[in-house]
């Protein structure tokens, strides 16, 4: 499982860099982010939790 801190994003999108088919930066400048992302996402989801500035980006059971 997946989850992001709302009061720690600064939107920097350094996510949806690394794993844009889990993280979207939408035009509402709110977060997206699938909270259960496909295993074949993970290695990019724990590449973008790892490299977020902020370290919002938390994985629950090993990010499993
Ligand atoms: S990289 Fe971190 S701070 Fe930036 S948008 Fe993603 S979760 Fe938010």
């Amino acid at each position: 499982m997946v989850s992001v801190d709302n009061n720690r994003c600064h939107l920097y999108a350094i996510c949806q860099q690394e794993a844009p088919s889990s993280f979207l930066l939408a035009e509402d400048h709110r977060l997206y982010y699938d909270a259960a992302p496909p295993s074949h996402q993970m290695a990019s989801v724990r590449q973008a939790a790892r490299l977020c500035p902020m370290q919002a980006i938390t994985l629950e059971n090993g990010g499993r």
